[in-house]
């Protein structure tokens, strides 16, 4: 039988059977894939995975894990958004709608929304729904688009630059509504099974705070009432956990506006979590043979030229002028680290030669993207760049890749990996690409990680490992990475003498085991709750007297507690008043005093999950305080033996 040829979405060709549909394209990729593809998409439409394929298509597997079906669904629930909205507010102008991890959003101008207007438009999305219009792709000529979006310039505008050039142009049509569209997009409006508006905020037209503010609505939409409902419920419970709420509860820290936006403060509690992060990342990387390096908060811009930041990242960052002179405040720290380990000559010998800082670093993020810690101006990268020779890669990534899940295993976290690949662009020659690349996959494959791989998403510096943590509501946040650079040690023109005698240049790379301090805090309050594990509460034992008359004795066994952060509640409430306070301050663990206690010599304990026992030692209390700090354990658990 004769054979066809398709395109992948990674650029690659594959060769198969004239008569092939999706399906066999996929298990054609490989049998894993076959397994769990569920649909297809073929030049940009969504198509039953047992479909016909034809020659010279482009094809796009989608499967129900990397969910990408909820995404084309919540593409076209956007759809259905801005259809309801035409219908009940026919001046609105619709700007852009695309699906989200979370759901989708529309960005729409000329019209004002309050919570009200939104029941209206949900209720007309669900009548959409039952309608069951049928979603067709058309295309038509750019002229008669173009007229289309007369008195639209948003539309315009991406038929300017998204679709410059497109000729026809691809719209999708349902019922009443059309939408200049890429897709792809579910059969009809019946396959969303549920839709929910969830709030209205506004943004920027493509978040440039010189332009237009306009609407933005959110959304979700399920394949079924029943997921919706659930999600709604872990919605629920995030926003009680939500790291900006017990930020403030607990006194962690704040983003006043009077310091500026996406700057944190840090309060003693917050201060106290993060110095013992510190420490515990400090004594991994002295473990792994790291030496400890401190650069500052800006240099001048003749660095961030050599560096490539200048020309690539300066609308990120921060200038001033000194003297005359242009300086920068850092946006990365590995300028800084390239230019010390430039300062003198290493031979062969001397590699790997690995520094590590937790440097601060500023970026000019769009104000309307700032949000609590995760998205800040200013951020704490606990940074590492190691230099070393091509053949060292493997053994080198090896040891971060240990630091990194044994990090993961303390704090309790699971988190996504993925490894990218060479991107189109790039530099460095297809020798150390490859070699770099196969050193990584074997990485991964001999530590048995799970990762999806991401042809042509590596930097065009470095392939890279990254890590992301996924909440409760399916939202990914960016966590560890390791990063290849063959570009750095260029642009600074490192050199160690090899073994020949000859300038060779190392390889450079960056790798954080939490990623910045800001998110990794954000995603550990949430994670926790705010209920920390021992040895990072701020507040680790609160002692509570059961009358003033035992405060003398309160305050000497907080004084037998040596270094650990006791309070005395010296507030005359009720016992219960004051466990109650305790409890939602989430201190690990209390000491009740009474007199019995006091006579002799003893304390009862109590812990966050309201058991309790009476008589103890203090010797005995202090012992456990001690190990279940020294190992990390994640729940206070003392009363459980
Ligand atoms: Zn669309
Ligand atoms: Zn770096």
């Amino acid at each position: 039988m004769s054979e066809i040829v398709v395109s992948l979405p990674d650029g690659s060709e594959l060769s198969v059977a004239e008569d092939a549909t999706v399906e066999d394209v996929a298990y054609e990729i490989g049998p894993g894939l076959g397994r769990v593809a569920v649909e297809g998409v073929v030049d940009g439409e969504l198509v039953d995975k047992a479909a016909p394929v034809h020659d010279g298509a482009e094809i796009v597997i989608v499967t129900d894990q990397s969910g990408e079906y909820l995404r084309v669904l919540r593409h076209s629930a956007a759809h259905v958004f801005a259809q309801a909205l035409q219908r009940l507010h026919p001046e609105a102008k619709l700007a852009i709608g695309p699906p989200t991890d979370e759901g989708f959003y529309y960005d729409v101008a000329n019209v004002d929304l309050d919570a009200e207007d939104l029941d209206e438009i949900e209720a007309e999305m669900e009548e959409i729904l039952e309608e069951d219009l049928p979603i067709e792709r058309e295309l038509r000529p750019r002229e008669e688009a173009i007229a289309t979006y007369e008195d639209n310039r948003y539309k315009r505008e991406i038929l300017d630059d998204e679709a410059a050039g497109e000729d026809p142009v691809s719209f999708y049509v349902q019922g009443d509504f059309e939408d200049l569209c890429q897709g792809p997009h579910v059969e009809s409006t019946g396959d969303i099974g549920a839709v929910k508006l969830l709030n209205i905020s506004s943004a920027y037209w493509r978040g440039d705070e010189d332009e237009d503010t306009l609407t933005r609505v959110y959304g979700t939409a399920f394949e079924s009432e029943s997921d919706l409902e659930e999600y709604l419920t872990l919605r629920e419970e995030a926003q009680e956990r939500d790291h900006r709420k017990l930020g403030q509860e607990l006194d962690l820290f704040s983003i006043p506006d009077v310091t500026g936006p996406g700057l944190p403060l840090y309060h003693p509690n917050g201060k106290k979590i993060l110095d013992e992060l510190g420490d515990y990342a400090r004594s991994l990387n002295l473990d792994a043979g790291y030496d400890p390096v401190e650069t500052p908060h800006l240099f001048r811009t003749e660095l961030w030229k050599k560096s490539g930041h200048y020309d690539n990242y300066v609308d990120d960052m921060f200038l001033m002028d000194v003297n005359d002179e242009e300086y920068g405040l850092k946006p990365m720290n590995c300028p800084g680290h390239a230019t010390i380990f430039d300062q003198k000559s290493w031979s062969y010998r001397d590699l790997p030669v690995r520094y590590f800082e937790d440097g601060k670093v500023y970026r000019k993020e769009q104000r309307g993207e700032l949000s609590g810690l995760s998205r800040v101006w200013s951020f704490t990268i606990d940074d590492g760049h190691l230099f070393c020779r091509p053949e060292q890669i493997e053994q080198e990534v090896n040891q971060v890749m240990e630091a990194i899940y044994e990090v993961l295993d303390t704090f309790d976290l699971d988190a996504h990996v993925a490894l990218a690949t060479r991107p189109e662009k790039s530099v460095g020659g297809d020798e150390i690409w490859e070699q770099a690349e196969s050193q990584l996959r074997s990485v991964l494959e001999n530590q048995g990680i799970d990762y999806d791989l991401e042809p042509g998403d590596g930097a065009f510096y470095g392939p890279k490992i990254d890590f992301a943590f996924e909440d409760a509501l399916g939202r990914k946040w960016d966590g560890p990475t390791v990063q290849l650079d063959f570009n750095m040690p260029e642009r600074f023109e490192l050199s160690y003498t090899g073994e020949d005698n000859e300038d060779h240049r190392p390889v450079m790379i960056h790798r954080a085991l939490y990623g910045s301090y800001e998110r990794f805090f954000m995603v550990l309050i949430e994670h926790f709750d705010g209920k920390f594990p021992l040895w990072l509460a701020p507040e680790q034992v609160r002692i509570l007297p059961i009358s003033d008359d035992q405060l003398g004795y309160a305050h000497r066994v907080k004084n037998e507690l040596g270094d650990f952060r006791v309070s005395v509640e010296d507030r005359s409430w009720t016992l219960g008043r004051k466990i109650r306070e305790a409890q939602e301050d989430r201190v690990p663990y209390m000491i009740v005093v009474g007199g019995d206690e006091q006579e002799a010599g003893t304390i009862s304990v109590r812990d966050r999950k309201e058991r309790e026992d009476q008589d103890v030692e203090i010797e005995t209390f202090r012992a456990h305080l001690e190990a279940e700090y020294e190992e990390k354990r994640i729940e206070p658990d003392f009363l459980d033996e």
